[in-house]
């Protein structure tokens, strides 16, 4: 159970061990997906599968992880649902991001969960940490895609769904200036 999680933990660690966020602070990539894994498991996500592949959910896309590895490591539900929730990078990126809209509503609830996830970090880091060089009309078009690809998640976990929400309407208005810049870090008071 809680070992298997942890065994996860440890396997994207490594696997993501020397990637940085795209945020302007260039947090290591580990971060988050333990925030992902962090959020579906406060709103009672328990199913040690999902949250195995929450963890594993950007193996396959962007490290030298395979499926056949994934699968031999954590088997093949595990597998499955990670293979859900990876884009085919051979594809142009506007197809891509219009194919995530398209598949949405026929993942299994296992990935329609992860996504959940994987959007309300990156709806966080978009709007309070962007990558350098977004301007504001991008970063308002990123989290108006999450809202399409998000449409498609719903009817698996309300208290989920309402937190996601919160954070794109609290980013939203974070880009429509309603609230301050956030603090570079939580964390510093100095
Ligand atoms: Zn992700």
């Amino acid at each position: 159970m809680i070992h298997e999680v942890l065994r996860a933990a440890s396997f994207a660690a490594r696997k993501h061990a020397t990637q940085k966020r795209k945020g302007r602070d260039a947090s290591p990539y580990v971060n988050h997906v333990l925030e992902v894994v962090e959020v579906l498991a406060r709103h009672g996500v328990d199913d040690p599968l999902v949250l195995q592949a929450a963890l594993l959910h950007d193996t396959i896309e962007d490290t030298e992880t395979s499926l056949e590895e994934l699968t031999e490591v954590f088997g093949p539900e595990v597998a499955g649902f990670v293979m859900e929730v990876t884009d085919d990078k051979s594809l142009p990126k506007d197809v891509r991001k219009e194919l995530q809209i398209r598949h949405a509503s026929g993942l299994s609830v296992a990935a329609k969960l992860i996504k959940l996830g994987d959007k309300i970090s990156n709806v966080r880091d978009v709007s309070e940490n962007p990558p350098p060089g977004w301007d504001l009309e991008r970063r308002r078009a990123y989290l108006e895609w999450t809202r399409a690809v998000i449409a498609g998640c719903r009817g698996v976990n309300p208290g989920l769904e309402a937190h996601y929400d919160e954070v794109l309407a609290s980013g939203m208005a974070r880009l429509d200036g309603a609230l301050p810049p956030a603090p570079r870090s939580p964390h510093f008071h100095g």
